[in-house]
């Protein structure tokens, strides 16, 4: 039977993610080097998978309160206030949801009518699209890649049009491990405060994930408050991507509408994961310790990389690079695609992450140092096939196209048996 004409267009027309497609090519290969998942390689601390048995144990394994359990949302409360000195009461402000993704979800459903526009700095998260699509608005991006990824007021200008709703932000980025400037902050804010019919959607899942200073937030501003949207939760930051439990923060106006998008998808959070959670805002030690890490990697790859001859930018926070591949004259999907035949090397086409992200590739620090170190062994020796196949020139080879017998061998999708999807 045909399901072509029974299934919504806008899920049919949705691929599945790049991402895991590079991911579980790159796991086929036993010596493969998986720099693709945004996925922590650290365990969940022992004191937070206790408390999870503990909640098994006294058999807390009923819904909660649909919102989340109180003392989650109150400790939220408190971790906001400390974080970014804002304040939202947990009685109606807060929301526990299934990760950050399932409150994203609630977000775009309550404040986007359809038709309405998304403004999206890019390159950015995948995964924002499919939910604005999903909602009937339009994910609307403009091109930071110019500008060391940094919004400019004027940026937004250009982006901006009647129908645009909100515009949604991540810092510290995916994948561009950038973080919002003071400048930039401010930029933003005077735009806004011309454009008072614009909400804010605030992702800050890697907050925690910021290597020098404070974490900047839109939501501390109290000209802003009562149009910020904050979205965060526990997956990044204490290594719980399983446990799936985010939060949204926001003035109780909105709250009280997005709700009714939560109640009526989900019911409520696992209350076992919600129990984890609550253990795991007890303490920063341990996303401290992990930032620690990820900015030592990321120090080691960002100075490697350019030793290597890569343009890129200093991450400031999160645990991606996201460098520039296009003095090599190829595309990201070319790049990544070569790297992984020839080296078994995973990396994620910057393609990925829209248009915009085109010329460059995601690499993942979320990856233990040796695995770190081997990459760039492994990219030092691809750089030099590169060289010997050209001659010297790059360009001309790959530019040539599916003529060229090197890229035919390359053609993944076909060699691979595994489907390569673009986003
Ligand atoms: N927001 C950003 C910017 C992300 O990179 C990710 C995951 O990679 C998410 C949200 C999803 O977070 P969660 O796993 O809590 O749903």
């Amino acid at each position: 039977m045909s399901y072509e004409f029974e299934i919504a267009d806008c899920i049919r027309m949705t691929h599945s993610s790049l991402i895991r497609d590079y991911s579980n090519t790159v796991c086929g290969y036993d010596d493969g080097i998986n720099l693709t998942i945004g996925q922590p390689d650290f365990h969940t601390p022992d004191r937070i998978k206790k408390a999870a048995e503990e909640a098994i144990e006294k058999n807390f394994t009923q819904y909660t309160d649909d919102e989340g359990l109180l003392e989650l949302r109150e400790a939220e409360a408190k971790y906001m206030k400390k974080s970014i000195h804002a304040i939202y009461d947990p009685s109606g402000e807060i929301l526990v949801t299934c990760g950050a993704t399932q409150g994203l979800d609630a977000v775009i459903r309550t404040v986007c009518q359809k038709g309405m526009e998304v403004l999206l700095p890019a390159p950015i998260y995948c995964g924002y699209d499919p939910i604005i699509r999903f909602a009937g608005s339009v994910p609307k991006y403009f091109d930071t890649s110019k500008n060391d990824f940094e919004i400019s007021g004027e940026m937004l200008d250009h982006a901006y049009t009647t129908y645009t709703r909100c515009l949604l932000l991540a810092s510290p980025n995916n994948p561009t491990g950038s973080i919002m400037t003071e400048n930039e902050m401010n930029d933003i804010v005077q735009w806004l405060l011309k454009h008072p019919d614009v909400f804010v959607i605030s992702d800050e899942i890697y907050a925690d994930l910021t290597f020098h200073g404070n974490h900047l937030s839109l939501a501390s501003v109290p000209a802003l408050h009562d149009r910020v949207i904050v979205i965060s939760g526990v997956s990044k930051a204490y290594a719980m991507t399983g446990w799936r439990i985010g939060f949204v923060c926001a003035p109780r106006k909105l709250i009280t509408e997005i709700y009714k998008v939560h109640q009526n998808e989900v019911s409520c959070a696992a209350s076992i994961s919600q129990f984890a959670a609550l253990e795991a805002l007890q303490s920063d030690v341990e996303p401290k310790k992990m930032c620690s890490e990820y900015e030592k990697r990321s120090v080691f790859l960002y100075h490697a990389l350019r030793k290597l001859g890569f343009d890129v930018v200093k991450p400031e926070g999160a645990f991606y690079l996201f460098p520039s591949i296009r003095k090599f004259g190829m595309s990201s999907e070319l790049f990544a695609n070569c790297l992984m035949k020839e080296m078994h090397v995973g990396v994620v086409p910057g393609s990925a992450f829209s248009k915009y992200g085109e010329g460059f590739i995601r690499i993942s620090t979320a990856a233990s140092m040796e695995d770190l170190q081997e990459c760039v062994s492994r990219l030092k020796v691809f750089l030099k096939q590169l060289e010997r196949k050209e001659n010297g020139n790059i360009t001309d080879v790959y530019e040539s196209g599916e003529n060229s017998k090197y890229l035919q061998e390359l053609n993944l999708s076909r060699s691979m048996g595994v489907p390569f999807r673009r986003r």
